[in-house]
């Protein structure tokens, strides 16, 4: 049973406690960062992620942002996670920066992925809000926000580097890549990160009130749209664990955020997505995509999970 102080927005922490009720995380060690050689089928893997660290001048957002990501190796962490997942033909900087806003960015032209301190000073800010009361829930949060928003880039340098076909929009295949990494970590970690992620898509969605044509229009799904995506992957993911995310209907203590006529399509909205991004990516990925079994183990390699001190 689910205790009812994580009932809304601590959907993350409900995740965790639905998977640690029935895995232990396997402490699995991260896959090696290094390059390998390539076998039939795979690309040349003789670059690595780089991690830096631009100046921060302006904005306090900015400063304070670049203080909790540097002070805690959190790019390096970060350029580690995508190093186990990818093979790299070239070496690829992930670049902390101030961009004057909350963004991130993959960047075509220096084939870079960009993250911008407001991201994570935007992300410490709604981390230290939630965990309010249960500080244990801070770094899940912190950590599964900058972790998912990091793989969705790297869904667009997966794109732009590889020549993948696409179709339908970007901004939502980045996503469903995004999840499908998070969920290569082993146990609660990888689920709840995957909820945390919606959690702050919840957070910081607009006043539907507001929306207008702009919001209509944009290349990215609406944040809540994409918030119940997310909920809807980690749950098609693992069903038997995870029916603690899914609203059910004429129960008036219901937990979960994500509505049951969307819920009953998940496992093959997950199952298909998956499928579709293993034959996209399999030459030029080191892991399995997504959890593997109901357990929330992994087959094979898996993303390190990165745990910051703060
Ligand atoms: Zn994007």
């Amino acid at each position: 049973m689910v205790p009812n102080w994580c009932r809304w927005a601590g959907t993350a922490a409900m995740v965790v406690a639905a998977t640690a009720a029935c895995t232990a995380d396997d402490g699995e060690k991260p896959a090696s960062a290094a390059t390998t050689t390539a076998t039939a089928g795979q690309a040349p893997d003789t670059g690595k992620f780089v991690p830096k660290y631009d100046r921060a001048m302006l904005s306090e957002l900015a400063k304070d942002g670049k203080s909790v990501a540097q002070d805690n190796h959190v790019i390096e962490d970060l350029a580690e996670a995508l190093g186990a997942m990818y093979r790299l033909p070239k070496d690829v900087p992930v670049v902390g920066m101030e961009c004057g806003g909350f963004n991130a960015y993959w960047d075509p032209e220096k084939q870079s992925i960009v993250l911008c301190y407001e991201m994570f000073g935007e992300a410490e800010k709604y981390a230290r809000a939630q965990s309010e009361g249960r500080p244990d829930y801070f770094n899940l949060y912190f950590d599964g926000v900058t972790r998912m928003i990091t793989f969705h880039e790297s869904g667009h340098m997966a794109i732009d580097l590889y020549s993948l076909p696409t179709t339908g929009r970007e901004e939502d295949s980045a996503d469903q890549l995004a999840a499908l990494l998070e969920l290569t970590t082993p146990g609660p970690t990888g689920v709840g990160s995957v909820a945390a992620a919606a959690d702050f898509w919840f957070d910081i969605s607009d006043d539907p009130g507001t929306f207008d044509a702009h919001s209509f229009a944009d290349e990215h799904s609406l944040s809540q749209v994409r918030a119940y995506n997310l909920l809807c992957w980690d749950y098609g993911a693992l069903p038997d664990v995870l029916g603690v995310l899914v609203t059910m209907p004429g129960e008036p203590d219901q937990k979960g955020r994500l509505p049951l006529e969307r819920a009953i399509s998940c496992v093959d909205e997950y199952k298909k997505m998956r499928g579709s991004w293993e034959t996209l990516l399999k030459p030029y990925i080191k892991v399995n995509l997504g959890v593997s079994d109901a357990t929330g183990a992994t087959t094979t390699g898996a993303a390190p999970a990165t745990t910051t001190t703060r």
